[in-house]
């Protein structure tokens, strides 16, 4: 059994329980009974006993969709007939938005976080519930039907004729579905309702300079849920390899110089003239994965860079899992060839053969330079072949 020992429904005394249930049910509308998550020498499985079964999602009742009921008499004998029951919402005074993030399937929490930066909006907080594996958002009902996954995106649409678990359930896996963030039930943007409506593209760009146009409704998507874990450190630094190629990344890219140089409000504007730390976390983002960096040398980039930008140390997680999460999903690694100098060698003895030697911690290239009395171009090729592991 997981450690997870918040309380669910069928925790609570049958007072409470009812009271619960009523209060949800004049809140989100009318509820029903399904089959509970119990335990059975130590693992979570649902109630009916079989082995293939929607595991505490699948009604106690029949006809559950004209039967589901505020009635609060039907839901006080029901609560009493079936303690164990996990509870589901009918879906017709609220529509949810299901963002699934399951691992090896499309996330759908980076979905939205792709449509929300491609579209340059936000999604209100609304109501917003964890589920047993994802987020929730509930809004007032209009213009949503219910769907499953459509095309890849990672979110399913409850609407009129399809249920979501009430908060207060126990997933399968031992979670206790639960209210997170409640500012009030708002409408679903147009935005949002148009995004879930239309069919997502086939292909999606590799560049973040070719990031599909909101005139077409193409609008990337995370194709794997492959966004990789990384730490937020706030005093993380870059390695050697890592100052040395943002160096190369500003020397031979004019746009990355700019983008890390915070400087784009002229040359190479943002669609629609913004210009927030978040369009530059998001290009850096892009154009390092491009070259291969991983999820945590990005974010540790990132943290670098707000450094040097005097910005408050990155605080958001969730925020930047989006913004690396999209890079790592959708762009095609294709890493930035540099040659090696003429003067990199003397005698075919490699000048900066003395950096594999170099004990501890990666020292930046500049200090290299300075206290072995190196060639800095020597150095500079001496560090990028020592990453790429090649020859030496
Ligand atoms: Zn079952």
């Amino acid at each position: 059994m997981n450690s997870n020992a918040r309380l669910s429904l069928a925790d609570l005394s049958l007072p409470r329980r009812r009271s619960t249930l009523i209060a949800m049910a004049e809140r989100f509308g009318p509820i029903l009974p399904t089959y509970g998550v119990v335990a059975v020498d130590g693992n979570w499985m649902c109630e009916c006993g079989e082995a293939s079964c929607k595991a505490g999602k699948h009604p106690r009742i029949k006809s559950w969709v004209t039967r589901a009921t505020k009635d609060t008499r039907q839901i006080a004998d029901w609560a009493m007939r079936w303690p164990l029951a996990n509870w589901a919402i009918h879906c017709t005074e609220i529509n949810v938005v299901d963002l699934d993030r399951k691992p090896g399937k499309p996330d759908g929490v980076i979905t939205l976080a792709c449509w929300e930066d491609a579209l340059g909006v936000t999604t209100p907080d609304s109501v917003r519930v964890t589920t047993g594996t994802g987020i929730q958002i509930y809004f007032q009902p209009g213009g949503l039907k219910t769907t499953s996954n459509s095309d890849g995106t990672g979110i399913d649409v409850r609407a009129k004729g399809g249920y979501c678990m009430c908060p207060g359930s126990r997933h399968v896996n031992g979670n206790v579905y639960q209210i997170d963030i409640d500012e009030g039930l708002e409408p679903c943007p147009e935005w949002l309702i148009k995004s879930l409506t239309v069919p997502a593209p086939q292909e999606v760009g590799h560049e973040w300079s070719s990031a599909p146009s909101t005139k077409r409704n193409s609008i990337p998507y995370s194709k794997i849920g492959e966004g990789g874990a990384f730490w937020l450190d706030p005093a993380a630094k870059l390695n050697a390899w890592e100052v040395l190629r943002i160096e190369q990344l500003c020397q031979r890219k004019p746009k990355f110089a700019a983008t890390w140089a915070m400087d784009r409000r002229n040359q190479f504007q943002f669609r629609g003239g913004r210009n927030s730390s978040s369009e530059y976390e998001s290009a850096i983002a892009f154009y390092l994965r491009r070259d291969g960096w991983s999820a945590q040398q990005i974010m540790d980039a990132i943290t670098v860079w707000r450094r040097e930008h005097d910005l408050p140390a990155p605080k958001y997680h969730s925020r930047y899992r989006a913004t690396i999460g999209k890079a790592v999903s959708l762009v095609t690694v294709n890493p930035m060839v540099v040659k090696e100098p003429k003067r990199a060698w003397k005698d075919e003895e490699p000048e900066a053969g003395l950096l594999d030697d170099l004990p501890g911690a990666p020292k930046r290239p500049r200090e290299i330079v300075e206290e072995f009395g190196l060639d800095a171009a020597a150095v500079r090729t001496a560090m990028t072949r020592r990453a790429y592991g090649s020859r030496f």
